[in-house]
């Protein structure tokens, strides 16, 4: 049987807060050994476009841990995706996560790039030898039409060039064995990673929520009732309701795990030492 991936994602620190804070993660970090990092890319006013390339390089010659970028495309023009392809083939990463991004407010987009598949296929163009992955959503994106055509765009990213597939945070196993089914059928064949995202607060739930759609089942919904208040106690019970689901991903038979760190070393640590025993050649 295959031994699936495990994978962690880490985001820049913000422009005015304390740089030196990704090395507090990455060191909270040391001795999990994931099969990658992931790191972030803003898309915000203010984002910093040499932030994830530099993060990138450290992970990779600093910690010697196999590295993917992210790249938001609907800001971009060429030029800056060239440069941005630059900078990470310099940082040594081994692939591109190709995103959309999310709109923000006042930015113009460059309608270049207006869709993550322009992105895949500009990339598949000026790299040919470079892994690209790509997002997926369990529930369906916010701004999709339905099931049927979420799944018909995401078959034009795949065949763009995108090699692998992680999604969204959901918090419910069978929402993703649906849709990975759905995508099989639908000719999808490329690894699906499942994102998992931890809860530690009932405010960090409920804006992750917000954003992106994701339906909270009864029992996450009671735990955030009875300890929502408690930060000591919502932490571990979203310890133990992450380690619970990706048990449950392993035992059927999911591709990979990808844990969103929020930069929480601490969070992640405990949720590895409950499931490290899983992630082994069976
Ligand atoms: P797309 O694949 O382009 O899809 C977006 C929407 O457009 C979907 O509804 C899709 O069905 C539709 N669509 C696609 N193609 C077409 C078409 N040809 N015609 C009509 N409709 C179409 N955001 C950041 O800013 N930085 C990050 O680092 C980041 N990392 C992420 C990592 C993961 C694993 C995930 C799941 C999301 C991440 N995001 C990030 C958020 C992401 O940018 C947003 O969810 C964004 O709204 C969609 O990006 P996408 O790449 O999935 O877009």
């Amino acid at each position: 049987m295959h031994k699936p991936q495990f994978s962690l994602e880490v985001f820049p620190p913000r422009r005015n807060g304390p740089v030196g804070s990704i090395y507090d993660t990455l060191d909270g970090l040391q001795g999990i050994n994931p099969d990658f990092i992931s790191v972030t890319y803003g898309t915000g006013k203010t984002a910093d476009r040499t932030a994830t390339a530099r993060i990138c390089h450290t992970v990779r010659q600093e910690y010697n841990i196999p590295v993917v970028a992210h790249l938001t495309a609907q800001y971009l023009d060429k030029q800056q995706a060239d440069e941005a392809l630059d900078m990470f083939k310099q940082a040594g990463v081994s692939a591109v996560l190709a995103l959309r991004g999310d709109a923000v407010e006042g930015r113009e987009p460059t309608g270049v790039f207006k869709y993550a598949s322009d992105l895949v296929r500009y990339i598949r163009e000026q790299c040919p030898d470079l892994k690209i992955f790509g997002a997926c959503y369990p529930e369906v994106h916010p701004n999709s039409a339905g099931v049927v055509d979420e799944l018909r765009h995401l078959k034009t990213k795949v065949d763009a060039g995108t090699s692998n597939l992680i999604t969204q945070l959901f918090f419910d196993n069978d929402d993703f064995f649906r849709f990975v089914e759905q995508a099989r059928i639908a000719g999808i064949d490329v690894p699906i990673e499942a994102g998992i995202m931890p809860v530690t607060n009932a405010a960090q739930v409920r804006r992750m929520v917000t954003m992106c759609g994701a339906r909270i089942p009864k029992e996450l919904s009671a735990m955030l009732e009875r300890w929502g208040d408690d930060p000591d106690a919502i932490r571990q019970a979203g310890v133990l309701y992450a380690s619970q689901q990706i048990a449950d991903l392993v035992s059927r038979g999911v591709d990979g795990v990808h844990l969103y760190t929020m930069n929480h070393p601490c969070t992640t640590r405990r949720i590895w030492a409950n499931v490290s025993a899983l992630f082994k050649e069976v």
